[in-house]
């Protein structure tokens, strides 16, 4: 084995270490985990699902709530993808309701949000699930942060947000049968663009899958 791979193995080592000792578990604050077991127990995901404003069958692991927010915000705004495999197995439950055979199609992450972060999130829950993103959709410029918008003003904030990758390239894909990936669906708006844009291409929308889905009464999660 190079010498200098073993090194790089050495460093990850290392790096990995000090940060589980830095960490503490986003459910309970535990020092020194980076999910407690408790805490691993709760995220046993079950079936939540949602219809958004636009009729479209969304289905989720969770609620967006307790620990699972806690996680999935860790991910999301501290960076801490070391979560994303507890996180993104729960969302294998979601998969198969809408069969086999469609593509998992992830919402866009914004360039923004991609260079603050440089992962995408829903790109990285569906790889932990055991799938393959088929990056269809791709953002089209900044849109205003989500987050504290009412119903209606996120539909407007996401109108014209994303379009399809090269849709003319793509004509024996029309009529192709795909599932919208989502991390935290909020209101719907995001999913409905997507599928409009994605209708509009001659794409068959079976559905959406997400990590998880707002009690109905919030509308102010951390996403669309
Ligand atoms: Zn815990």
């Amino acid at each position: 084995m190079p010498t200098a791979w073993i090194d790089h193995a050495r460093r990850l080592g290392a790096e990995s270490l000090a940060f589980l000792l830095a960490a503490d578990c986003p459910g309970c604050s535990l020092p020194g985990s980076l999910l407690c077991p408790d805490c691993a127990q709760a995220l046993a995901a079950r079936t939540v699902q949602r219809t958004t404003p636009g009729g479209v069958r969304v289905c989720a692991a969770h609620e967006f709530d307790g620990v699972v927010a806690r996680c999935i915000r860790r991910v999301k705004e501290d960076g801490q993808t070391l979560l994303a495999p507890a996180l993104g197995v729960t969302l294998r439950v979601a998969l198969p309701q809408f069969g086999d055979e469609a593509l998992f199609v992830p919402v866009p992450t914004s360039r923004a949000a991609f260079r603050r972060r440089g992962y995408r999130v829903p790109e990285l829950l569906l790889r932990a699930a055991g799938r393959t993103p088929c990056r269809m959709l791709v953002s089209t410029g900044p849109r205003t942060d989500q987050r504290g918008l009412g119903r209606a003003e996120r539909a407007r904030n996401v109108r014209g947000s994303m379009r399809v990758r090269h849709p003319l390239l793509r004509p024996a894909g029309a009529g192709s049968s795909v599932v919208i990936v989502d991390d935290v669906v909020t209101t719907g708006a995001t999913i409905d663009e997507a599928a409009r844009v994605l209708r509009h291409a001659g794409f068959r929308v079976l559905g959406a899958v997400a990590l998880a889905v707002t009690p109905s009464r919030s509308e102010h999660g951390v996403n669309g």
